[in-house]
């Protein structure tokens, strides 16, 4: 039996010459916890190339969306950036990843840290009610370079807050930190630099991150993860060695972005 089903394309949409989201019609068989990926693609002279993607709509939703990077060269989203409405995409039928809220311990305050494209777990899991049930504030750090690179900062200030099911909970409770490093904008600088610094704990409002208190889920380059990483073993949080395994935080382990 195909591991993969095939999806037909719904919308598209570029939010600028590096960055677009796809929408596609979503199997009813298709099961995922918030924060999964699948493996996504296209045929290419009759064969599948595919490439790991998060599932960026929360598993509840009737469609699946990806938000994706446009690599000039890369075999796959050089083909993929001209994906059109009614084209088909092929779907991997088990989703899986390290990415989940069933891997960190109970906590007071969630934080999930983002560079780029690996924004895309936290677009399902900032909707995921259990998000909110288990944590009293939720800080989503967003870094990108350039202001324009800030995709869905539309949701996250307007729609999430004025949403009827999430509005209340996410006035309350959530904290949307976009961050730039090349263009001025009202916060700048390095995810990495703003914790080691204080600063963005100052800016949320909230004590440094400690073992007690705080949670963390990690997505973006492989650099980007191991600085996070060490940092927050400096903080003597624990990071979760392997799905399954409960622990302070977690890293989408394979995430090139
Ligand atoms: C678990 C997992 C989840 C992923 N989720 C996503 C996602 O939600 N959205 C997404 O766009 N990509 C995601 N990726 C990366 C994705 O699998 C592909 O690498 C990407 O689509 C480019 O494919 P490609 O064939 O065009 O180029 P590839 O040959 O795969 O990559 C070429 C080069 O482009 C760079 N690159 C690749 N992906 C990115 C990226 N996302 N951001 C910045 N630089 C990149 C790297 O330097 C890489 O070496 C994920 C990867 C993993 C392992």
């Amino acid at each position: 039996m195909s591991k993969l089903r095939t999806e037909t394309v719904t919308d598209v949409h570029h939010w600028n010459d590096s960055l677009f989201t796809i929408k596609t019609t979503r199997d009813d068989g298709l099961r995922f916890r918030n924060g999964e990926f699948a493996m996504i693609g296209i045929l290419v002279d009759g064969r599948p190339l595919l490439r790991a993607y998060s599932i960026a709509s929360p598993n509840y939703e009737d469609h699946l969306e990806f938000f994706s990077i446009k690599v000039q060269d890369g075999p796959l989203t050089s083909r993929l950036q001209h994906i059109k409405v009614g084209d088909e995409l092929l779907v991997s039928k088990k989703p899986t990843g390290t990415l989940v809220l069933d891997d960190l311990l109970p906590g007071k305050n969630l934080y999930m840290l983002a560079t780029g494209t690996g924004l895309a777990p936290f677009l399902a899991l900032s909707r995921d009610p259990e998000v909110y049930e288990r944590f009293d504030k939720i800080v989503l750090v967003h870094g990108v370079r350039n202001v324009e690179d800030l995709a869905y900062r539309e949701m996250f200030e307007n729609e999430l807050p004025n949403d009827e099911i999430f509005g209340d909970w996410y006035k309350e409770k959530f904290v949307y930190y976009p961050t730039t490093t090349r263009e001025e904008f009202r916060n700048m600088g390095r995810i990495t630099d703003l914790m080691e610094s204080g600063k963005l704990f100052e800016d949320v409002g909230l004590p440094q991150m400690n073992k007690d208190d705080d949670r963390v889920m990690i997505c973006g380059s492989m650099p980007f993860n191991a600085d996070v990483s060490r940092i927050l073993d400096g903080f003597g949080l624990t990071v979760s060695p392997r799905m399954g395994v409960q622990a302070d935080y977690v890293i989408e382990r394979a995430f090139v972005g």
